[in-house]
């Protein structure tokens, strides 16, 4: 019954986009894109117009990082999925230790583990709505966790994992919902990877990663030391980025959309402009859940608190039926992640979303509520 009830316009926010990755694109990044059609799209990746536009990416990302010394922007094809199948091949030597505290950090740990050539992960695992903090492992020649857990709505802590001196192990940090807007100290990284459909409100397809010496130095010891599809082979994404390429044809549109985001934050005030606006939007999100009878943050420790996917957990209110009805009414995305099965609503809150949104959609929440 709720669907069919009809919330005035003046609660509803400006744009109903809330999702969690794909996430909302803003006008201004379209009309740039519009603006390059003829002279960049539909010409070839391998001159200069799009290669330029590559470029940019790549210096956009290294300035909005602050990126240390050394440190390059690689890029690959195929999003953040492609970069773990890459990663089993190019960055772990032998044996990762995982932190899983959700279905995405949980994902990386089951390629590892599927991978015939690499030996069992050691799987540290957090319960759904908690961080995951690793400890030194043996024989772990990577450390994998996620800085936001999208699934949960949960954020970890970004530093390296205390290593015995000489095992040079690699820290992978997988960024696809957090870099660019929340803080961060990349040389705790080793490789901060991420994909342009979240924070940099792009489309999908592509991934992108901050990759310390150390890291270059692994790719180019593994690359050829065992059988590596081309396409997932990590040195040929480093040898094409060195030259703004990608070894096939790439999504140009979706490079376009990006750096009209990136162009967008640096002259706002960079990373942590970016950071503020998002942890604005995650304030009125979570202080309206708190105060409110029947919904509460799903994650109950501050700290892990995501200030970019917020996770409302509902009592006494079916959360789908308000995700249906905000729907009807061209307020979209608000589901919950499927398999975690909690009668809850996640909003995605990156800074393309405006914190007055956020504001204006737990209004609406509140009005479909009292008229259930
Ligand atoms: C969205 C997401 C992914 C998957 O990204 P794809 O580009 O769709 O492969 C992986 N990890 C995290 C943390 C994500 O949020």
């Amino acid at each position: 019954m709720t669907d069919q009830l009809t919330i005035p316009s003046s609660l509803k926010p400006a744009d109903g986009r809330f999702g969690s990755g794909p996430s909302k694109i803003r006008p201004g990044q379209l009309d740039a894109l519009i603006a390059q059609g003829s002279s960049v799209l539909g010409t070839s990746h391998r001159q200069a117009p799009v290669r330029d536009l590559v470029g940019r990416v790549r210096s956009g990302l290294a300035r909005l990082f602050d990126l240390p010394d050394g440190y390059e922007i690689v890029i690959g094809m195929g999003g953040t999925n492609v970069f773990w199948d890459a990663a089993s091949f190019g960055l772990i030597r032998d044996r990762g230790a995982f932190g899983v505290c959700g279905e995405f950090s949980g994902k990386f740990a089951t390629v590892a583990r599927n991978a015939p050539f690499l030996g069992d992960p050691l799987v540290t695992e957090a319960a759904p709505g908690t961080s995951v903090q690793l400890r030194s492992a043996d024989g772990a020649d990577v450390y994998c966790w996620a800085h936001n857990e999208t699934s949960t709505g949960v954020v970890s802590r970004v530093q390296r994992v205390a290593v015995p001196n000489g095992d040079r192990a690699l820290m992978l940090v997988d960024a696809t919902s957090a870099a660019g807007a929340i803080p961060v100290d990349v040389s705790q990284t080793d490789v901060y990877y991420f994909a342009p459909q979240k924070v940099f409100a792009s489309d999908g397809g592509l991934w992108f990663a901050a990759t310390s010496p150390a890291a270059l130095e692994r790719i180019a010891e593994l690359s050829g030391a065992r059988w590596t599809p081309t396409t997932l082979d990590l040195q040929v994404c480093v040898d094409n980025s060195r030259l703004n390429q990608t070894y096939n044809t790439p999504a140009v549109a979706t490079f376009a959309l990006m750096a009209a985001q990136l162009d967008w934050m640096l002259a706002s005030g960079g990373l942590a402009w970016a950071a503020q606006r998002s942890a604005a939007s995650s304030r009125a999100l979570y202080e309206w859940a708190e105060r409110t009878s029947y919904t509460s943050p799903f994650v109950t420790d501050p700290a892990d608190r995501s200030p970019v996917v917020g996770t409302i957990d509902f009592d006494g209110v079916d959360a789908a039926e308000v995700a249906k009805t905000l729907r009807a009414n061209g307020i979209v995305d608000t589901e919950p992640y499927r398999k975690l099965g909690r009668n809850q609503l996640r909003i995605g809150m990156y800074p393309a979303v405006d914190p007055a949104d956020v504001a204006a959609l737990t209004a609406c929440i509140d009005y479909i509520v009292e008229r259930s």
